[in-house]
Order: structure tokens, then sequence, then C-alpha cells
């Protein structure tokens, strides 16, 4: 079998509903997107994605330096042609660029075009193919807990997630002034009870002393973990903070190499890790990431705004990992969407990797280059 064609877009898709948390106004995605053809026949599609402008950078690069590298190759070479792609333009040396960098967002798309060749190859869903643990995977809800909504909207949001049969909902912190922050979650918590899990994320905003003086009064309202307290960069500070409060601290979705997790791991500087395949390079990354974590008693729950097809799949197929989050957008943007039904997701059926977009939605959303 061999590549025959990549075609890229770029898809800039609106939001009903503009939000905001302590890091990002979010009123629209900017989506690339790839398609890769085999000689036989197969589609494979990958995509990446953010809440701010620059994703369209991820398309150029694979136009002007990586399609070449794949163009007449054999996509069950995967590891070799990921490989190839970091070393073009030495993107893998190049850590603006690179292994931390734009090169990055380009590379996860393409392995997941050559994971989804494969499943359809193999005529299996991506959890099938890597052998399935979970029969259906949780939801946790985070449409329920933005900044810009005010205390009032978030309980009611709060009880009517429970009322739909979500165990488990997220909101924001991270606020200017946090004793906002803490009667808000004192609000919620009051309204839903204590069996459901209330996950708390302060979007890397604050600094180590607000996030321990504010982390230990959390700890009385039981959250289920503390999501990027204070700067990714700062290994050291979470494996400080770790130590002064009993709510576990989840970190991932600012973190795009394997090696960074490792170090988390080893330094004891977190409890759970929300790696997100869209942040490293691919599926392939996400797996050796999630087992490393097993293997260290460490579980993953992926981030994830807009790519549960994909994620729950990966879950659902890991000893070591559970609740994939929720947020309704861009279901009108994936061939096969998930929702959640009573709080959990069922497990697709077809064939693939869960990354393929609906081609009307390419004619709908796609940015003309
Ligand atoms: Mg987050």
């Amino acid at each position: 079998m061999k590549i025959e064609n990549v075609e890229t877009y770029f898809l800039k898709i609106p939001l009903d509903l503009a939000i905001r948390d302590s890091s990002f106004n979010v009123s629209y995605i900017g989506f690339p997107a790839v398609k890769l053809t085999t000689d036989d026949g197969l589609e494979g599609w990958g995509f990446n994605w953010n809440t701010a402008g620059g994703a369209e950078f991820a398309k150029e690069m694979i136009d002007r330096y990586m399609k070449s590298a794949l163009i007449g190759k054999d996509p069950m070479n995967r590891k070799k042609l990921v490989a190839d792609l970091f070393s073009v333009e030495n993107f893998g040396w190049d850590f603006r660029l690179g292994k931390n960098g734009l090169a990055v967002m380009a590379v996860a798309s393409l392995d997941m075009a050559l994971w989804d060749i494969l499943c359809k190859k193999a005529d299996l869903p991506l959890w099938k193919l890597l052998g399935g643990f979970h029969g259906r995977v949780e939801a946790y809800n985070t449409h329920g807990g933005w900044l810009s909504w005010t205390t009032e909207e978030l309980v009611s949001n709060a009880k009517k997630l429970v009322s739909e049969g979500y165990r488990a909902i997220k909101i924001k912190v991270g606020s200017p002034e946090p004793r906002d922050d803490y009667e808000r979650l004192k609000a919620v918590r009051s309204a839903v009870g204590n069996f459901t899990k209330v996950m708390i994320d302060a979007n890397t905003r604050w600094d180590l002393e607000t996030a321990t003086r504010w982390g230990r009064k959390f700890d009385d309202f039981d959250p289920f973990w503390f999501e990027e307290p204070i700067s990714p960069l700062d290994i050291r500070g979470h494996a400080t903070l770790r130590g002064r409060i009993t709510t576990p601290i989840a970190i991932g979705e600012s973190i795009h190499n394997k090696f960074t997790f490792r170090d988390y791991i080893e330094q004891g500087a977190a409890d759970i890790l929300q790696v997100d395949a869209t942040k490293v390079a691919g599926i392939t990354e996400w797996i050796e990431i999630a087992n490393y974590a097993g293997m260290n008693n460490i579980n993953v729950y992926p981030h994830t705004n807009i790519q549960q097809p994909l994620h729950v799949q990966l879950v659902a197929a890991s000893t070591n990992a559970s609740v994939v989050e929720h947020v309704p957008w861009l279901l009108d943007v994936w061939k096969d969407p998930l929702v959640p039904k009573q709080g959990f997701f069922e497990l697709p059926k077809s064939p693939g990797a869960g990354t393929q977009i609906r081609e009307d939605a390419i004619e709908k959303y796609g940015q003309k280059s």
C-alpha cells in the first residue's frame, strides 16, 4: 500500500456561545485537518485545533514541508514516517518549531491519519484494534463552569447536568479575586451534593503562593482534581504544591512531549495526567505516555475539548484511563460525533480512529488560503 495524495484544510469554526476561563476568551476553534489517500482507496483523516490564532500554520507546515515526505510511502510504516517528519527541515532539533511547537501539531494530525488508515485496513474501530478494556466511558462535563457565567448560572447548570445523568462536572477557577472562586465552588458543591465529582481548573493562572493558599481552602469541598494550578513549565512548583494540599493535581493540556510527562511522574509532581493526543505527537505518543503512567500507578484522564471520538477510544483501550471531558462543540463537524447519554459515552462501531470529518463541514467552515 502507498500514500497517493495528501490534502489539507483549515476550518474556522465559530462557537454558538463565546466563553471565558482564566487564560482564554474563546469564540472560535481553529482546525487544521488532513486527508491521506492510499492507492487501494483508503482515506486516513487527522486534525488538530486551538482556541487562538496560529493553528493555520500547522496546515502550512504540512503543505510546505511534510507532504512530500509522505507521498509514495507505505502508511503501515507509521513509526518510521513520523520519525522522518520530525527530521524534515531539522524540526526535531528546533525546539521553537519542533518537539514543543508547531511541528508537533502537524505531526500529530498525520500520525492520527496513519492510524485511521490502519484501522480502516483492519476494518476495526481504534479501541478494538488496540484491545478493548472498558465497555463504555464515563463523561465529565466542562460546559457548565465558565468564568464568564454568574454563580447563579453555574449552579443552575450544574443541577441540570446532574439531572441529565452526569456524575462529574468541572468548573473554572483562577480568577483575579480567588475568593470569588471559593464562593462559586462552595455553591456548586452544595447544589450537587457529595456524590458528584467536581473538578476545578485554573488554566495555569496562579503563582505557587496563591495556589497554595486557595488550594488548601478548596480542599474542604473535596474537588476530584485541581487542574493546571500554576505554570506548566514549573515541575518543582507542582511537586511543592502537591505536598501542601490534599486535592490531587492534574496536568497535561499544556505539555507537548513525553519527556516532560516522564519528568512530572518521576519528580512526584502530578497525581493525574491529562494527556491529549492533539497536544503531543498524536496517538502513538499518547499510548507511550499512558503506558508509562500506568507503570507508575498514575491514571490518565485526557484533556478533550472537541476530540471525544478519538479520546473515548483511547480510554476504552487503556487499563489506567477513565473519564473523558465533554464540551458540546463541533458536533456538526465529525463524521461520527459522540454525545454522552446518562453521563456515559457509548463506544463507536465504525472502523477508524474517530478522526474523520464531514465533507460538508469543509464547505461550511473551510477557509480559502
Ligand atoms: Mg483545562
